[in-house]
């Protein structure tokens, strides 16, 4: 027997004791072998609703934790399920851009010069366990590129200020879809105070952490010139939200993964489309919609998200690497969980 099949049989044995989830940037040969395939979003809340003895995880460490800390009784104890990342290698360069120690600097720092403000935290789901757990003992939110704009734009209404990490892009897509651009301050992490006088933090209503994804921030005004004068006119962008801002509002539509692959379901056919996010999504979104003309705005690949193979899998299904199991420390949980289930209310 093959990898493929022996995968498939075992798959079989364990029945619905076992959930295989993995993400859209997964290669084409693990996304065929998964359960359930979705955006971090989706992926949380499956796990969220599993009753699987085991959960194995196709992606990275931070969606992998995300599955613990939403599998684990409310004080942090296991509940009889185990979460599995078949590359223990997988991480996330964004995700490891902050850390709980340095945002917990910042955030005295934001208190001390806004005093009488109402400041919460917020944390893209792209974050470590100890970011999250940051995030929920000072009572915020998680969120996704899917649901960022919903959670920072009810937070604003109730008069809060947000500190926000890791991403500056996405919260600077946010910050101007809502056309509040000119309230939107970056926080440098190499800069002591992270660069802003107290004046300007009083100014802003949310303050972004420097991070960024290397991959979709690299893409620039060059790389949609180059596309848009390669493709048919008429071509309509759809841009990841980590892209840059300067570069997302070329776009015609910036969303999520999700939204982007439902835009593409609701395009005309024969329509074209430039596509700025994760080159193995964009070629299964051309190899599935062939009445579409469908083109990266710039092939770029998540190493990480590439280090999951159809091998790595068998091996996690077979002999259960202790190396492949990932624990959330329990002290964490009951925070991390708080900041992820408002997420989920959202
Ligand atoms: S695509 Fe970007 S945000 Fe996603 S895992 Fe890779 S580096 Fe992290």
């Amino acid at each position: 027997m093959d990898t493929l099949q022996t995968i498939g049989q075992v798959r079989r044995e364990w029945g619905d004791r076992l959930l295989i989830l993995g993400h859209h940037y997964q290669d084409a040969a693990v996304v065929g072998l998964c359960d359930a395939v979705g955006d971090s979003l989706e992926l949380s809340r499956l796990a969220a609703a599993s009753k699987a003895e085991r959960i194995v995880f196709c992606g990275v460490r931070f969606m992998a934790e995300t599955a613990d800390i939403l599998t684990r009784g409310p004080d942090g104890r296991a509940c009889g399920r185990s979460v599995w990342l078949p590359a223990p290698g997988a991480g996330c360069p964004m995700a490891d851009m902050a850390t709980a120690e340095a945002l917990e600097a910042a955030w005295a720092r934001l208190g001390a010069a806004a005093p009488g403000a109402d400041w919460v935290p917020v944390v893209y789901v792209n974050s470590s366990a100890e970011v999250k757990a940051f995030c929920g003992r000072h009572g915020g939110s998680a969120c996704t590129s899917g649901n960022g704009r919903r959670v920072v734009e009810r937070l604003l209404a109730q008069g809060k200020r947000i500190f926000f990490a890791p991403d500056q892009h996405l919260s600077a897509n946010i910050m101007r879809a809502l056309g509040l651009a000119d309230a939107y301050a970056l926080w440098r992490r190499a800069l002591p105070d992270g660069g802003l006088a107290p004046g300007a933090i009083r100014a802003a209503r949310l303050v972004a952490w420097d991070g960024c994804c290397p991959i979709h921030a690299g893409y620039t005004l060059g790389d949609v010139q180059a596309a848009r004068a390669a493709a048919p006119a008429g071509a309509a962008l759809l841009i990841h939200p980590e892209a840059p801002s300067p570069v997302a509002r070329l776009a015609e539509h910036v969303g999520s993964t999700k939204d982007i692959i439902e835009a593409v379901g609701r395009a005309e056919p024969g329509s074209a489309l430039l596509i700025g996010t994760e080159d193995r999504l964009v070629r299964r979104l051309a190899a599935a919609n062939r009445h579409l003309d469908i083109r990266p705005l710039r092939p770029i690949l998540c190493e990480d998200m590439g280090r999951t193979t159809p091998e790595a899998l068998l091996r996690t299904l077979t002999e259960w690497p202790e190396a492949c199991r990932v624990r959330v420390d329990d002290a964490l949980v009951p925070d991390a969980r708080a900041c992820v289930e408002r997420m989920l209310a959202f």
